[in-house]
């Protein structure tokens, strides 16, 4: 990597190494270069600004929303339930949440294979908060050589008075998150009463606490640390890419032999390409590499240094683009853009996107003909058959009855599947609202209706209030 390493003979001692060991001395880690990102302004930079504000306003916000009196998003564990605007998530709901998980990971796989590491430089959290960190750390300290100026300045008051800032200041949105966090677990407003009054639970301080330290340590400490060596994204992404992703890329054939030229200097007269070798791009990239150098699996596409290098043609009155998202037939090609899209249409990309908007419809058809109740039939082994009065047989169960609605309903039980078999005693039962309740049933058939044996039968459960919220499930009927 051109850094300097830290380094441990193989072979004994250093100092009595002979020089065919030293050959041998390898690199245990690298040393961090610490990287000081220059500020820049454009297009992507916009974007990237936006996606910023659209992920932070959603997180930090949408804790906050009441629907139905109550939390709109709430993940509460004690109780089991997910609630999510007006759904009603189960434990046995656990089926929305893998296809949810599903849908985001081939829905990455279809944006990486169009546009490269997307995720990675727009919506991907680390990049995010390590944007509001290292914009938190400009206002303060100042930007790239201010930043560098004062870090090697010997510590005195103002530098002491800066870094308390900064780290006040970085430290204070930490645990903002943290607390944020820990609200989708419990109601933020109980949460916030709380944290005022010093009364904070013990595993709702440690979340709080743990998740603080991590944004804190990621995006304060770590930062493209966390992209070039802790995600696993990073190392598996490259097999999405195929010569058609749009990656950011240098124009070599453009921009070399680069070199310092007059600006109104006939650069191409004496023998230079388009890179002026200002450097610009490196200063702006957060994880500190050169994109000259081709196609590295630091670069998390984050485009920096296209807004940056942008500029720099506009001040040298070149065409902008010398790096640009471009593929690497466009590039070896000399396609246009047009012929670059065309290239969308290739079976890899088909693939991840008719799979992805399968599995998505499928989703969100399910949800949307989801019913709002459950039934699960347990028998009970304690009396699977016997005999009723007037010499029938019955048989006895439990159904579960889960209403996913925030409206208490009455169900009423019906049975079907054998002649004369209906439910003896109660068949109305009433579940509170988002609840479950267990009801024994009792079904009975008349004397001679059924052979011995097993037979299967279906219960049917409807709210009487609501024709349509009916759930029917399935068991058997034993007759001896
Ligand atoms: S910003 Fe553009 S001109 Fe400047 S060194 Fe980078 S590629 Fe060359
Ligand atoms: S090389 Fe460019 S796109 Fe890649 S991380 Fe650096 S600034 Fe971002």
């Amino acid at each position: 990597m051109g850094n300097p390493v830290q380094t441990a003979s193989v072979l004994g001692s250093p100092t009595t190494a002979s020089p065919a060991a030293e050959e041998l001395e390898q690199a245990l880690y690298e040393v961090r270069r610490k990287v000081y990102p220059r500020a820049v302004h454009g297009w992507f930079a916009g974007w990237r600004w936006t996606l910023v504000w659209l992920t932070q306003i959603v997180f930090y916000g949408t804790a906050w929303l009441e629907w139905n009196g109550r939390q709109a998003v709430l993940f509460d564990l004690a109780a089991r339930k997910f609630y999510v605007f007006g759904f009603v998530f189960w434990p046995q709901d656990f089926i929305y949440l893998t296809g949810l998980l599903v849908v985001g990971a081939l829905a990455l796989f279809l944006f990486t294979a169009v546009g490269g590491r997307l995720w990675c430089g727009y919506a991907c959290p680390q990049t995010v908060y390590t944007e509001m960190f290292l914009w938190i750390e400009r206002k303060i300290e100042g930007d790239r050589h201010a930043r560098m100026r004062l870090d090697q300045a010997p510590l005195g008051a103002r530098k002491l008075a800066l870094k308390v800032t900064k780290h006040g200041a970085w430290i204070a949105l930490a645990l903002w998150t943290g607390f944020t966090f820990v609200a989708y677990f419990m109601p933020i407003r109980e949460l916030a009463r709380e944290v005022l009054t010093l009364s904070v639970g013990g595993w709702e301080t440690f979340w709080m606490l743990f998740y603080g330290v991590a944004t804190y340590g990621n995006a304060g400490w770590l930062r493209e640390q966390v992209c070039k060596y802790m995600c696993p994204y990073a190392r598996f992404q490259g097999v999405m890419f195929d010569r058609d992703t749009m990656i950011v890329t240098y124009d070599t054939g453009r921009g070399e032999p680069r070199g310092a030229r007059p600006r109104e200097a006939d650069h191409k007269s004496i023998g230079l390409g388009d890179c002026v070798n200002c450097t610009m791009c490196v200063q702006v990239c957060p994880t500190g590499i050169d994109i000259r150098s081709g196609l590295q699996y630091e670069c998390i596409g984050c485009a920096a240094c296209i807004d940056a290098c942008d500029q720099v043609m506009d001040r040298m009155k070149y065409p902008r683009g010398l790096i640009r998202y471009s593929t690497e037939n466009a590039l070896e090609h000399g396609w246009n853009v047009r012929q670059m899209l065309r290239r969308l249409a290739r079976p890899r990309v088909l693939i991840y996107g008719v799979v992805t908007l399968v599995i998505g419809g499928a989703l969100v058809a399910s949800l949307y003909l989801r019913v709002p109740l459950k039934v699960d039939v347990l028998r009970d082994r304690a009396s699977l058959s016997r005999e009723a009065e007037g010499g029938g047989v019955e048989n006895v169960y439990r159904l579960q009855l889960m209403n996913t609605q925030e409206a208490p309903h009455r169900y009423r039980i019906r049975a079907s599947g054998l002649p004369t078999l209906a439910v003896a005693g109660a068949d109305e039962v009433e579940v509170p609202a988002a609840a479950s309740r267990q009801a024994p049933v009792r079904l009975q058939i008349e004397p001679g209706m059924a052979e011995k044996g097993a037979h299967k039968i279906e219960f049917e459960v409807r709210a009487l209030d609501d024709e349509s919220l009916v759930a029917r499930e399935n068991s058997v009927f034993l007759v001896r």
